[in-house]
């Protein structure tokens, strides 16, 4: 179980027009959150300083990736120090997406995730099993070998979230079982425990995150482990996502 302050994240993935994330801040900007949640909204790139700027300050912003080395010759990249100068907070790491499409390894997730928290920003590191991994009892390897990549490269873990997301829960609609979210969240805090001490574990977010809506959350947010959310879909809409931020049981 865990004691950590509640967290939702909105990952707004690769969505949104100028006229569209305006009228979205505006929407966040008329509802409220509780004051003792941490919230998140993560635009892409090009909406993250527009973002910040607009939205009224219950609510912070995450970048969706950044680089993995400091500030060089890699074309078309965004580095965590840039990420930095331009008060950018947060940073996602080793989203399913960039790893499954991009070709992310672990190895490289943990050494991105390491530079991003070496430079200041604190970081929102994703795990997570294919349903081929879970169908075939490799379930924990995997998220041991993920979680295994991050803690050489972790040395503050007071900046971290640990978000679960089975690639199966995915923009799929099929939201995993309250059961089934702890048991693996439950998993994962072992794991922190058994390398950082019970006390450490106990103190890092564990979030789930896989088709979270405002009809599935007050059940999972009841869980001793699940210390809150990542919403990708429902974070497009105002209505949901502040419902979601109110679930905190
Ligand atoms: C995500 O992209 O992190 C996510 C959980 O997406 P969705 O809520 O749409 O399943």
């Amino acid at each position: 179980a865990s004691n950590a302050r509640f967290f939702v994240g909105g990952n707004w993935k690769c969505n949104g027009t100028h006229a569209s994330v305006e009228k979205l801040v505006q929407e966040l900007n008329a509802g409220s959150v509780p004051s003792d949640i941490d919230v998140v909204v993560a635009p892409p790139f090009i909406f993250l300083d527009m973002v910040r700027l607009s939205l009224k300050n219950e609510y912070q912003v995450a970048a969706q990736n950044c680089w993995v080395k400091s500030d060089g010759a890699f074309t078309g990249e965004i580095s965590a120090e840039m990420l930095m100068d331009t008060l950018v907070p947060w940073v996602i790491t080793g989203h399913s997406e960039r790893r499954s499409l991009c070709g992310e390894s672990s190895k490289f997730v943990g050494e991105k995730t390491g530079h991003a928290l070496d430079v200041g920003l604190k970081v929102i590191a994703c795990v997570g099993e294919t349903l081929d991994q879970r169908n075939s009892g490799s379930l924990w390897y995997t998220l041991d070998s993920q979680m295994q990549a991050l803690f050489p490269n972790v040395k503050d873990w007071s900046r971290v979230v640990i978000a679960y997301e089975p690639v199966w829960a995915i923009g799929t609609g099929q939201v995993a079982t309250p059961e089934q979210a702890q048991e693996v969240h439950a998993y994962l805090r072992t794991v922190l425990a058994n390398k950082l001490g019970e006390e450490t574990a106990a103190s890092v977010r564990i979030i789930y995150g896989g088709s979270v809506n405002d009809g599935n959350c007050n059940e999972l947010a009841t869980m001793p482990d699940i210390d809150g959310f990542l919403v990708g879909g429902a974070s497009l809409k105002a209505p949901s996502f502040l419902q979601i931020c109110n679930s905190v049981a």
